[in-house]
């Protein structure tokens, strides 16, 4: 096994908090050849043995720790054991039991970076973003079927960061074949389809589906706009907790039309109630001010506007511009429901956007809830960059 050799000082994130990255910069030297992906042993600058890692020349994140027992081996068992316990720890919490749609494996925060793994009924969908994680397809998907017993597994690893780390594109059945219906989960009562193929990410956002429990839980006789709705799924919460009227925008097409499938596959729900907007939300939120509309509730859960800390400033006047037009087209008492699932934007940095955007609207407001992702997006307190989605319950008077 190739050594990775750190600069002096360097060990200190790996040796003192366990953090899974380190980056080019704290790189010394590698003894021996290592390959993208290959295990290589990670040593500080006086030789102490600091764990094994994923080296990925190519990345700014040259290597990512699999483990930190300088003793344990990377091999197929390794990924069995992490799977298994990935898989039991959803276990633990009653909210996660039964769930038909489940993040069974959230990358470093299970102890697997790069392994993203969602379970949709009995089809688990992998994405694979580091060139450790690639390099361990097999097992990991040996470890998936061994720890879920489900019947197919597709891969789904087109995520953009791949490039970062010198990898293609790969898609594609990986285990079993295409079931012959497409794919539905069922979430708090409501049925939605998942294109695991064509959809965002591995098809949907499970790390919102607490937030879409509790906005159904407020709906209740609302007038309610659902910006950013994807393929409907807070929607349609909205309309099972007994909306008056739910208006969804999204700048997507195809997502616009599986969220109308999506109703239809619920017939239960008053489709007479809602209504769905191709648009452009920033100018959608425009438009409805000219037109003097206003609403009891609004979601605000736009996609990632700042992927790294390096966008940050652009994003922040993104998310301000959208978190003001809301508070301006709310109702007195009226609620925000606004979230930022950028990397690149902390908790305290979004607070302070929101109260920016509530006071440039004129409007005093106060959190009466704060929100984050579901249990099965666990945060590993070594890995605080694990805790990308949060928002916030805003009254706004
Ligand atoms: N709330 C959704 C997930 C939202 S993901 C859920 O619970 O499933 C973000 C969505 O924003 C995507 O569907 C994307 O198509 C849409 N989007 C991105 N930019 C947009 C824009 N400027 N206007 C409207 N929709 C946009």
């Amino acid at each position: 096994m190739a050594q990775l050799i750190l600069m002096p000082g360097k060990e200190r994130s790996a040796f003192k908090q366990h953090h899974p990255w380190l980056f080019a910069g704290s790189v010394g030297r590698l003894e021996g050849r290592a390959r993208p992906g290959d295990t290589v042993e990670v040593l500080a600058d006086n030789l102490r043995p600091l764990g094994r890692a994923a080296y990925s020349p190519q990345s700014q994140i040259r290597a990512r720790f699999w483990t930190f027992d300088p003793n344990e081996a990377i091999d197929d068992a390794f990924f069995k054991r992490r799977i298994a316990a990935a898989v039991e720890r959803r276990q633990v919490l009653p909210a996660l039991r039964g769930q038909q749609g489940l993040r069974l494996i959230h990358a470093e925060s299970d102890g697997l970076p790069g392994v993203i793994a969602d379970q949709y009924g009995d089809t688990v969908v992998v994405q694979l973003t580091s060139a450790g994680a690639d390099k361990w397809r097999n097992a990991i998907v040996a470890g998936l079927l061994k720890a879920t017993g489900c019947a197919r597994i597709y891969e789904r690893s087109d995520s953009e960061v791949r490039g970062l780390e010198g990898l293609t594109p790969v898609t594609g059945w990986l285990h079993g074949e295409a079931p012959t219906t497409p794919l539905s989960i069922e979430e708090n009562g409501v049925t939605l389809a998942v294109d695991i193929a064509g959809g965002h990410k591995t098809g949907f956002y499970l790390d919102q589906r607490d937030n879409r429990q509790l906005l159904g839980q407020l709906a209740a006789g609302k007038e309610i706009l659902n910006c950013f709705c994807y393929t409907g799924g807070f929607s349609l919460q909205a309309l099972a907790g007994g909306a008056a009227h739910v208006l969804s925008i999204d700048s997507s097409g195809p997502a616009i039309a599986q969220a109308k499938a999506n109703l239809a596959l619920n017939p239960a729900l008053p489709a007479e109630r809602a209504e769905w907007l191709e648009a452009d939300v920033f100018q959608a939120l425009r438009d409805f001010r000219q037109a003097g509309r206003k609403f009891d509730l609004i979601v605000l859960d736009p996609p990632k506007f700042a992927p790294s800390a390096a966008h940050a400033d652009r994003a922040a006047r993104a998310y301000k511009d959208i978190n003001v037009l809301g508070c301006r087209l709310l109702k007195p008492g009226g609620l925000l429901m606004t979230y930022s699932c950028s990397g690149g934007i902390g908790l305290e940095l979004f607070q302070k956007i929101v109260a920016g955007a509530a006071h440039d609207a004129g409007r005093e407001a106060r959190i009466v809830q704060r929100l984050a992702g579901a249990a099965d997006h666990p945060v590993a307190l070594s890995f605080p960059e694990g805790e990308y989605l949060k928002g916030l319950l805003v009254q706004v008077d």
